[in-house]
């Protein structure tokens, strides 16, 4: 292992939150060191048109991560592309964070940023046709749907409240769902079986996702119970079968919610003094490119009144 590096903060992940959060540790002449696994831009390299970006009215995901990224380096960020396999905090305060290069990074605050990755079918198509017709954000994609029909995969409250909000757009909503009765809770239930533009297709899976040179045209599924097979037209799927937020990287106890979202305060500070968590691997409302730069703002500025705290405490 190379020899320690010190910093004031240490921030994991480098989407929208953590380019924020590098720009904002910049502006306040903060030591700190932006470790991202691969290329910066987080989910936005996974997007094709962002519209919902005030002040962009529309812009292609993969420009404004490139926009965001300079403007971080404008104000010195230190970017390097390393894999984080972990963060612990020393008894002494200090966050050791390693490093897959074997790096041992060493700050008094760390801002986790590293977002999560939905859950996917993992079925032919899927990948092709991401960004094509095959998506997992409704609030992001659904006006591109407009008075089409489409799909909705899943049973629980994600998939029932999509499916419903979605027909703000499309003329005609399937929800599919592999067993005969939802997870979703009652209420939301009860709102999906009143809206007459949502039809559910029962004890079906999704075999395979087919199109053209245009993008997706059908779902190919099967009968879970009968093993019979059949093609649904339709230019849109959204898959709604979970969402792992990246937080596995946390050695020691922290606050989380049943499905490993990481629960802060309002200054995003974690249970883990120190230990900051901004974006979409924070518990919240929405998952939203807005309210991961909103997170991070509030978590850059959050580490420089800590790190004032701990040095008043210390003289
Ligand atoms: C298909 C799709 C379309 C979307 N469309 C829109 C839209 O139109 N409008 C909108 O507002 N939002 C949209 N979103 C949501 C938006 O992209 C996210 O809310 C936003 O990117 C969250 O930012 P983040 O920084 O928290 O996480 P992410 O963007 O997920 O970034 C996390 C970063 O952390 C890195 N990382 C993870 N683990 C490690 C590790 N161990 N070590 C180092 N680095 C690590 C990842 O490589 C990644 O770069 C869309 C999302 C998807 C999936």
């Amino acid at each position: 292992m190379s020899g320690s590096l010190e910093f004031d903060v240490i921030i994991i992940g480098g989407g929208p939150a953590g380019l924020c959060a590098a720009m904002y540790a910049g502006r306040g002449m903060l030591r700190a060191v932006l470790l991202e696994r691969g290329i910066t831009g987080g989910e936005l390299l996974n997007t094709e048109l962002i519209e919902d970006y005030p002040g962009f009215s529309s812009i292609l995901g993969p420009e404004l991560a490139q926009r965001m990224t300079e403007h971080a380096v404008k104000f010195g960020a230190d970017i390097r592309q390393e894999n984080v396999e972990s963060i612990e905090r020393g008894e002494d305060g200090v966050f050791d964070v390693i490093t897959s290069l074997g790096s041992r990074y060493r700050a008094p605050t760390v801002i986790l940023t590293a977002g999560g990755t939905p859950t996917k079918l993992g079925v032919p198509g899927e990948a092709e046709y991401a960004g094509r017709g095959v998506s997992y954000c409704a609030v992001c994609d659904g006006a591109f749907f407009k008075g089409e029909t489409i799909a909705v995969v899943g049973g629980g409250d994600a998939a029932v409240e999509e499916a419903d909000y979605l027909t703000r757009y499309a003329a005609k909503v399937y929800l599919i769902h592999r067993r005969h009765e939802l997870r979703a809770s009652k209420i939301l239930q009860e709102r999906l079986f009143a809206n007459p533009k949502i039809e559910v297709i029962w004890n079906r899976r999704v075999l395979e996702l087919v199109g053209g040179p245009t993008g997706l045209t059908a779902v190919e599924l099967e009968d879970t119970v009968s093993g019979e097979r059949s093609s649904l037209a339709v230019t849109g799927c959204f898959v709604f079968i979970g969402f792992q937020p990246n937080s596995g990287l946390i050695r020691g106890h922290f606050r989380h919610d049943a499905s490993g979202y990481v629960i802060t305060d309002d200054r995003m500070m974690t249970s883990i003094p120190g230990l900051f968590a901004a974006g979409d691997l924070r518990v919240q409302l929405t998952r939203q490119v807005t309210t991961a730069v909103g997170d991070a703002t509030t978590a850059a500025i959050a580490v420089e009144k800590y790190l004032a705290d701990r040095r008043a405490a210390r003289d």
